[in-house]
């Protein structure tokens, strides 16, 4: 199985009549997690997080939305063009466009 050419779409919301649009799922190159073992921001000044999530256009690890320092949203929106990251919490199979907040399945 070759991750890097994964594709993702916009999980199916049945709540919703017209589908919403992520428009960065195109330039999306997955790039694999620098690391597992951690927040790469948590670890550095020493904060803890709650959950992993991946960057896909560079592979940055940070925490997720619940965590105190919500590093991989605040990497998402520090750097142009990269949008989307993906849990790397064992079982889970998802990625979340913090731009368009919008849940993305593989597909
Ligand atoms: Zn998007
Ligand atoms: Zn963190
Ligand atoms: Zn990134």
């Amino acid at each position: 199985m070759n991750e890097q050419q994964r594709a993702w779409r916009v999980a199916v919301d049945p709540g919703l009549v017209v589908q919403p649009a992520c428009a960065h799922l195109d330039d999306l190159r997955e790039v694999p997690p620098t690391t597992t073992v951690g927040c790469e921001d948590c670890l550095r000044t020493g904060t803890t997080w709650v959950h992993l999530r991946a960057c896909l256009s560079c592979g940055h690890v940070g925490c997720c939305d619940s965590s105190p320092k919500q590093h991989a949203h605040r990497h998402a929106e520090a750097h142009d063009g990269h949008h989307i990251a993906r849990s790397i919490e064992p079982g889970e199979d998802w990625a979340w466009c913090y731009t368009d907040e919008l849940f993305l399945q593989p597909g």
